[in-house]
């Protein structure tokens, strides 16, 4: 139930909205309420036209009884006046116009409905997608994809079916429940004590489907995300699927998934399938036994016969909404155990956070300082106590095995994630005490492989500034060496290059990454193994544009092939967390440890 609160609190900005939505509701069901009453004295004037004519106007009074006396002696008037037929049509409308108008009012309400609810759905999209944002990049590495995705649109979309849904009958099935009562008393309080009787045996039978039917629900939800994890594994790793022969074995996992997945919603659909059936049936016998009751009071004179089908008119009408208010309560387990699972989401602790009081850093001056810098991902150290010291305007070359820690030691720069312990600092001032905004407009980052959006050339190259003209567009995709190939595509700079770039081969994806960075126009370079996935002949143009990017910055570059690092000032060696070494490449050629066995084996087998 809390969790069914925490999305109502959704709607509080849209107070305007409901209280439009339960007056629109009060009318209606006051409008199509009297209706019903209004049966009774129709009815008795059918019967027993003659006596039905009150000589007198009843004296005004805010009652049911009030408004019953008047139409009688309105009807009454009529069939001495203008006869029994003209009586009969003013009935008649009466009852027909207040209907429809009561249904008028509810189409109003209806569409006051839609607007909270759609609000309240767009603010719950939005706030999950605004935490994933500023989640850091472990989490949702750490997290299955396909999950998070279920969360974000499958779960959305059912806690709008479920639990919006119940918004409506939280107001409106009460408010007509509650009135239609009083009619009811009104006429008969021996009957309408009987029927109450009858339902706490309909609420207690419909709790105790629910409460298996939320269990069931959050077990099929958490399947339906293994099942969009494996569909995006297979989406993106298509071609080594099929280079591996792994059909077979994607489609064992994704069986098993979809297997399970359809065996709990089967269950679910079974237990839910019982509600609407336990309900029907509950609300014909609660008519017949009211039929019999009822029957029995007019039999004894207690009760007169019109007032009776009035009142059978009336619990016709009740049904309804008793019906579906206690259906929406049986659908709600769905909604909660998805709003559950989007909150887990919303409630995740964020790590790496914004710092309360920033201090401001608008350029970089002087040097970015590792000060005895640990850091784990989850048990195992990967960096130990690295001391480091990057000067402004310097190339640094940082190179050591794979698994060695050196895209680790950028990410922390980056700030990814806050190391346990030691500190990493720019110009003095430590990361935690920089705003992401200001420290990361301060680097750019080039990495093996590119990351590309679906969309044209140009938005992948202005990625996250604004107001690029195109002049810059084109004098950054120069330096990088990629206007050549950009006009000769289809359309340009407007050429879509596909999902995560498809459409490019490996070295223009490069260079696309490259403009990025050269329009960025960063103090800070960080390049992670720019060019390790290219061939020798794009790798040269490639190779080229980065060392006209690096011209008059400071850059911290990951290579595999240690040709590229030749002349940074300073090559730091990592092996397993930790330096070993340090100096330019001549210094490190002398000492004769990794570097220089690195290096050799290098030149041996021709992979510069
Ligand atoms: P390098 O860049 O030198 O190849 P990395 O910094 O990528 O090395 O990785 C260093 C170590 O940290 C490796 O043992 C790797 O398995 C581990 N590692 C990297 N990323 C994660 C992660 N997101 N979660 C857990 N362990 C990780």
């Amino acid at each position: 139930m809390k969790t069914y609160f925490r999305i109502l609190r959704y709607a509080r900005p849209f107070l305007r909205e409901i209280i439009l939505h339960a007056i629109f509701i009060l009318i209606s069901v006051i409008l199509v309420g009297l209706t019903f009453r209004m049966l009774q004295p129709l009815l008795e004037f059918l019967f027993y036209r003659t006596q039905a004519a009150p000589k007198l106007a009843p004296h005004f009074r805010l009652s049911v009884e009030y408004l019953q006396e008047w139409v009688e002696y309105k009807a009454g008037r009529l069939v001495v006046e203008q006869g029994v037929q003209m009586a009969l049509l003013f009935v008649t409308s009466a009852i027909v116009i207040f209907n429809v108008a009561g249904n008028v009012f509810r189409y109003f309400a209806a569409i006051y409905l839609s607007i909270i609810r759609t609000k309240v759905i767009e603010n719950l999209r939005r706030q999950t997608f605004e935490k994933l944002l500023s989640m850091h990049v472990g989490y949702i590495e750490n997290q299955r994809k396909g999950d998070i995705l279920t969360r974000l649109t499958s779960d959305i979309a059912e806690v709008e079916q479920s639990v919006v849904v119940t918004f409506e009958a939280l107001l409106r099935d009460p408010i007509t429940i509650i009135f239609f009562l009083a009619l009811m008393i009104n006429i008969s309080w021996q009957l309408t004590l009987f029927m109450l009787l009858m339902l706490p045996v309909t609420a207690i039978i419909v709790s105790t489907i629910t409460k298996k039917l939320k269990r069931d629900a959050f077990g099929a939800q958490d399947m339906h995300g293994y099942i969009m994890s494996v569909s995006d594994e297979t989406v993106t790793g298509m071609r080594i699927i099929k280079a591996f022969n792994a059909e077979g074995y994607v489609r064992r996992v994704f069986d098993k998934y979809n297997s399970t997945y359809s065996r709990l919603t089967r269950q679910l659909w079974f237990r839910r399938a019982l509600v609407p059936s336990w309900s029907e049936s509950s609300g014909v016998i609660t008519v017949g036994i009211i039929m019999w009751f009822g029957g029995t009071l007019v039999y004894t004179g207690k009760m007169p016969a019109a007032a009776f089908i009035s009142y059978i008119a009336l619990v016709s009408q009740i049904i309804r909404p008793a019906k579906s208010f206690s259906q929406a309560f049986g659908n709600l387990y769905k909604g909660i155990a998805s709003a559950e699972r989007i909150f887990e989401l919303v409630d995740a602790p964020i790590v790496v956070d914004e710092p309360a009081e920033a201090q401001s850093l608008k350029s970089f001056e002087r040097d970015i300082v590792f000060s005895d810098v640990s850091f784990r991902y989850i048990e195992e150290e990967v960096l130990k106590n690295i001391n480091l010291r990057f000067e402004k305007g310097k190339i640094y070359g940082l190179v050591g095995p794979s698994g060695s820690g050196k895209s680790t030691l950028v990410e922390l720069l980056l700030r990814f994630y806050d190391p346990q312990s030691g500190s990493v600092s720019i110009d003095g001032i430590d990361l935690k005490h920089i705003r992401f905004e200001e420290l990361r407009r301060l680097m750019a980052v080039v990495t093996q492989e590119p990351i590309l959006f679906n969309d044209t050339i140009r938005n992948n190259i202005a990625f996250g500034l604004e107001n690029v003209s195109d002049e810059d567009i084109i004098r950054a995709a120069k330096a990088a060496n990629a206007h050549e190939f950009i006009v000769n595509t289809e359309q340009g700079y407007n050429t879509n290059i596909g999902d995560r770039g498809a459409l490019l081969s490996g070295g223009q994806r490069q260079r696309i990454s490259i403009a990025r960075a050269v329009l960025k126009n960063p103090p800070i370079l960080i390049l992670d193994e720019a060019t390790s996935a290219l061939d020798t002949n794009s790798e040269k143009i490639v190779q080229d544009a980065l060392y006209k990017l690096m011209q008059n910055r400071t850059s911290i570059v990951i290579a595999h092939r240690l040709s590229t690092i030749i002349n940074a000032d300073s090559i730091i060696v990592l092996e397993k967390g930790r330096i070993l070494e340090q100096g330019n490449h001549e210094a490190l050629i002398a000492i004769k440890g990794l570097y220089y066995s690195l290096y050799t084996m290098q030149q041996v087998t021709g992979n510069r």
